[in-house]
């Protein structure tokens, strides 16, 4: 069975040390928030969330499979997930927040992802 990563701390440490090295300050996991998100830039009213491409299930990414086995247990938790995800994003930007949404897989790639936070944070 292919193994399945816990909610890895490890993407997240690393987008948060990229934006930290950028020069940006943020709160972590405010839980006044909908959801507790990951990195909360209040100056600009922006938030980054980073999400396991597992867990939060990442469109056509081949890390967001579904286990072969157990499918009856998998399929309604991750669906869960994804609902949850989607209200929390829409109450966020209800409160005016933007958020961005960056996956695991996109997390290797520092140069785009550099560009994309700053782009996103300009
Ligand atoms: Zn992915």
């Amino acid at each position: 069975m292919r193994r399945i990563k816990s909610k890895g701390m490890l993407p997240e440490l690393a987008v948060r040390r990229l934006v930290h090295s950028m020069g940006y300050r943020f709160r972590l996991h405010v839980r006044t928030l909908p959801g507790k998100p990951d990195l909360v830039f209040a100056k600009y009213k922006k938030i980054i969330d980073v999400r396991g491409c597992f867990w939060h299930q990442h469109g056509r990414c081949s890390d967001s499979r579904m286990p072969k086995s157990r499918v009856e247990y998998w399929r309604p938790k991750l669906r869960l997930n994804q609902k949850r995800d989607e209200k929390n994003t829409r109450q966020l930007a209800i409160l005016g927040w933007k958020v961005l949404v960056i996956w695991e897989c996109e997390v290797q790639n520092a140069e785009r992802l550099r560009r994309s936070v700053s782009q996103f944070l300009s």
